[in-house]
């Protein structure tokens, strides 16, 4: 393929596409931004990427072909210039518990090499160091390859004589039977049944349910029942007397089983519910059963996932665990201050080399703060990534088009730069890359910006502008370009919140990175916390602030991380939460249901007189109960179509054709529409229609005024997206009645937000702070930061450096704060006006 030939596309009609046509230069950094819901996603990841996935999956494999005829073809007329193309997302998690850093960037693997080549092994008895000995092969008939020469090697003790197994790199790998934990099996970790989860409330009695897994899991097994009534008779106790007041020993009895018991004797819950944990295949289950158990460190490895030779191998005073302990600065250091005699240099040069140059690329990319050993599970999306872009820096892939949603999420403006640099590097590297992003230092470095627009929705899909910074500045077309021009302004605050004088406090933080720190939060205000990445923002304020609050207004069974107390509690009434997750899980759920709206006009519907005289009830168009609903896809419209390896596939119902009733339903008229034509209006369609009907217009109002005017009431949960998602929330909080002393709590909120989405999003949060309630966001961007009430730093820096309180105040106090990378962006962001 030429090199330089661009990416073109003809007639792209994904979603809310236009039937758009667009040349993307190859070889270059380029970014596609626009409003949320303009159709940026449409084009860069089920329009490009699909396409591209579809055509190489061909040159992949046998295996990966035969799910070619599954994948849909994206409504395309034609893209040509097309290469190998590979999505880089934040929505692609891995569930994998063996997964860490370490893994993930191979490091560790490398760091394995390393001691298997030049570590020194100490006898797991009595300390002494471990020889390498030769010992004259006896046995004949060994198979070992290396023992052709009549001896063999062996590890023993030079004290004790004891023997070790040989080093090899899988004494290393916890993944591995020959070096994992024996108790963990490699996990650091164990599950176990906790009793306070089975018993939540210890004044119900065994038959009222107060075994909870019982009720979830066997309440409809005899067997089980008749197994227990006939255990409390054999030991004489009560099954109708509250849990509280059961004698320990009857309890144990029931919680491990019948101490006299033989193999059909009767079993403990927690014996049962640990052994169906074990065996069961099922996802569902799993998750299920991990409601009653706890996680607690491995009380033989201590969290280190190895078992005790390996752990006994070192080089100098460390073992591989306590180097992957660190954190990737500190393991950078460490490597260049190795002191290796000539042999040792000579075995490990390579390794080293190829090791340092993975850590400097995820120390370039700003994620030196992360240690190895950290598990992938409980990275953030932005977090894995960055590794993820870091790892393709290695890979020395040329020609590929990458496709990247807004890696600027998490990033504080101190580091966008470092991810800037990471993907001209890429793109140096002779790739395409392309990015959605609305951020403007991202912008200002791309080669190539394309701006989609002009609305959302149905209000979008057309390409406003094409062209370079410089260009769009002067664009007046491109709202885009007017907020970046200066033109149009994100924050327009005047008038701050004086707040209620009241605080919330948490005493002591101590979780992961942070330095026993008090924190108060000012109440009826608008706050942000604000810090580099791995300051430690989500672990004050998700781990410990969040789960405490969900614990005690809520009785949430999440343990809020380390702390000493919280004080005023009684200063708030409710506790909300509003992230980015789905809506909901079916296509059932969608804007309508989930705000509400969806009752009333259902009610509506069986008001009406045509109704009443068949007699149709509030069931009757609900998509929940058999009623009016088709039969076929029980509402949903679509059939899920599951695909081994694949995700799930969704196809349009062949009965209802996606419109979700059946034939009787739809005969029911209001004003000349039927319930699924409603369905399929959009927000600013469904109020003007029904204009004279308040109890749904007012909701549908407040939808426009969050900026989703465009959206289908009845568009599935499953296909809206993060920024989409939360702003439903939003706009169902602000339809509630106040309590004047709700705390919401909101993590980075302007993901997947355009200028003009933030100002709309702002203006909603400012409206739940007038009522006097209390909006706490973690933010990086810096029209948000400057228009709060309130901001309380973390830092100065991420991880072990991090952890501190470094300013709480208003944001004209924080430019003054030398200490403050916040403070110091929000001043030269003032400087600029
Ligand atoms: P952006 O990336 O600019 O935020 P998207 O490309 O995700 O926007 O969405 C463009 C429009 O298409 C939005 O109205 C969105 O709700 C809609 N949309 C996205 N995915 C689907 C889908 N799978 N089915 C139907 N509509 C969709
Ligand atoms: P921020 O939200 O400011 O980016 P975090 O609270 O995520 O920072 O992280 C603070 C520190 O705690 C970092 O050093 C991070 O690596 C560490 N950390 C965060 N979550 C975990 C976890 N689940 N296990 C271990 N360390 C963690
Ligand atoms: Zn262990
Ligand atoms: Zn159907």
């Amino acid at each position: 393929m030429p090199k330089n030939e661009n990416i073109i596309i003809k007639g792209a009609k994904v979603h809310n596409l236009k039937n758009i046509n667009v040349e993307i230069p190859r070889n270059k950094l380029v970014v596609i931004t626009g409003l949320s819901g303009s159709g940026k996603s449409s084009l860069a990841f089920d329009t490009i990427y699909a396409e591209g996935q579809r055509r190489y999956a061909e040159s992949f494999s046998a295996y990966a072909r035969q799910f070619l005829g599954m994948m849909d073809k994206p409504d395309v007329d034609q893209i040509d210039g097309l290469s190998p193309t590979i999505s880089i997302d934040q929505r692609t998690l891995t569930n994998n518990p063996r997964s860490t850093v370490g893994t993930m960037s191979e490091i560790y693997d490398y760091l394995r090499l390393l001691y298997t080549r030049v570590g020194t092994p100490y006898c797991t008895h009595c300390g002494a160091k471990v020889k390498k000995e030769k010992i004259p092969l006896k046995i004949s008939d060994d198979e070992d390859r290396k023992t052709n020469n009549k001896y063999i090697e062996i590890f023993v003790c030079s004290r004790c004589k004891e023997r070790f197994p040989k080093i090899e790199t899988r004494l290393f790998s916890f993944n591995s039977p020959y070096g994992a934990c024996p108790s963990c099996k490699g996990l650091g970790t164990k599950l176990d049944v906790d009793i306070d989860l089975i018993i939540p409330n210890k004044n119900l009695s065994i038959l009222e349910g107060g075994i909870q897994p019982w009720t979830k899991f066997f309440s409809n097994q005899q067997n089980y029942w008749k197994q227990l009534k006939d255990i409390a008779q054999k030991y004489k106790f009560s099954l109708d007397v509250p849990i509280k007041d059961m004698k320990t020993k009857d309890l144990q009895i029931i919680l491990y089983g019948d101490p006299l018991k033989d193999e059909d004797g009767f079993k403990g819950v927690v014996d049962i519910l640990q052994e169906k944990y074990q065996k069961t295949d099922s996802n569902f289950l799993r998750t299920e059963l991990e409601k009653y158990m706890k996680e607690s460190l491995c009380s033989l490895c201590h969290g280190k996932r190895l078992n005790k030779e390996a752990l006994n191998v070192k080089i100098g005073k460390n073992s591989i665990s306590d180097i992957a302990d660190k954190n990737l600065i500190d393991i950078k250091k460490w490597f260049e201050k190795l002191n290796l005699n000539k042999e040792e240099e000579k075995f490990s040069k390579q390794i080293i080399k190829e090791a340092l140059k993975r850590l400097d690329s995820l120390i370039d990319i700003g994620l030196g703060y992360l240690t190895l050993n950290r598990s992938s599970i409980t990275l953030s999306g932005g977090e894995a990534q960055r590794i993820r872009i870091a790892n393709q820096i290695n890979s020395l892939l040329t020609n590929v088009i990458y496709i990247l949603d807004e890696p600027s999420i998490g990033l504080h403006p101190r580091d966008i730069e470092k991810l800037i640099n990471t993907l001209k590097k890429l793109r140096d590297a002779n790739n395409t890359v392309i990015v959605v992003e609305h951020e403007e230092e991202l912008m200002k470095a791309a080669d190539y910006i394309i701006d989609v627009g002009p609305g959302a929705g149905v209000n979008g899909g057309e390409i406003i502008f094409k062209g370079s910074y410089k260009q769009i500045l002067k664009n007046k077309k491109s709202l885009t370009g007017r907020y970046l021009n200066g033109e149009l302004k994100v924050s327009q605050k005047t008038n701050y919140h004086k707040g209620s004088g009241k605080n919330i406090e948490i005493i002591g933080a101590k979780e992961h990175n942070l330095k026993n720190i008090n924190v108060k939060f000012p109440l009826g205000k608008f706050i942000c916390i604000t810090g580099v990445s791995g300051s430690g923002k989500s672990t004050l304020i998700i781990d410990i602030l969040g789960k405490l609050l969900a614990k005690l207004f809520y009785r949430a069974k999440a343990h809020p991380g380390k702390h000493k107390e919280i004080k005023g509690i009684k200063n708030i009434n409710k506790v909300i939460r509003i992230d980015q997750s789905p809506i909901g899980k079916t296509p059932r759920s969608n804007p309508a249901t989930y705000t509400g709206v969806f009752t009333h006009i259902r009610n509506l519907f069986t008001s009406l007189p045509e109704s009443k005289l068949k007699g149709y009830d509030a069931g009757f168009f609900s998509f929940n109960v058999d009623g009016g609903r088709c039969p076929v896809c029980s509402g949903e419209g679509y059939t899920k179509v599951e695909m081994q390896f694949l995700n799930d596939v969704y196809v349009e119902c062949e009965a209802c054709h996606g419109k979700r009733y059946n034939e009787n339903a739809l005969e029911i008229f209001y004003k000349g529409k039927n319930i699924a034509d409603i369905l399929a209006m959009s927000v600013e369609e469904a109020m003007m229609f029904f204009n004279d009907i308040s109890s749904i217009y007012d909701k549908l109002k407040i939808l426009n005024d969050v900026g989703l005017g465009y959206l289908p009431l009845g568009q599935s949960a499953t296909t809206l997206s993060g920024g989409e998602s939360q702003r439903i929330k939003l706009a169902t909080e602000l339809s509630k009645r106040s309590t004047g002393k709700t705390f919401y709590i909101l993590d980075e909120p302007t993901t997947g937000l355009h200028f003009d989405d933030i100002k709309k999003l702002l203006n909603v949060l400012n409206q739940l702070v007038d009522k006097g309630n209390t909006v706490l966001v973690i933010e990086h961007n810096l029209d948000v930061i400057a228009q709060s009430d309130w901001i309380i730093d973390l830092g100065p820096d991420g991880g072990e450096k991090g952890g501190e309180l470094i300013f709480s105040g208003t944001p004209k106090e924080i430019v003054k704060n030398k200490k403050s990378y916040t403070g110091k962006y929000l001043k030269e962001k003032n400087k600029k006006g």
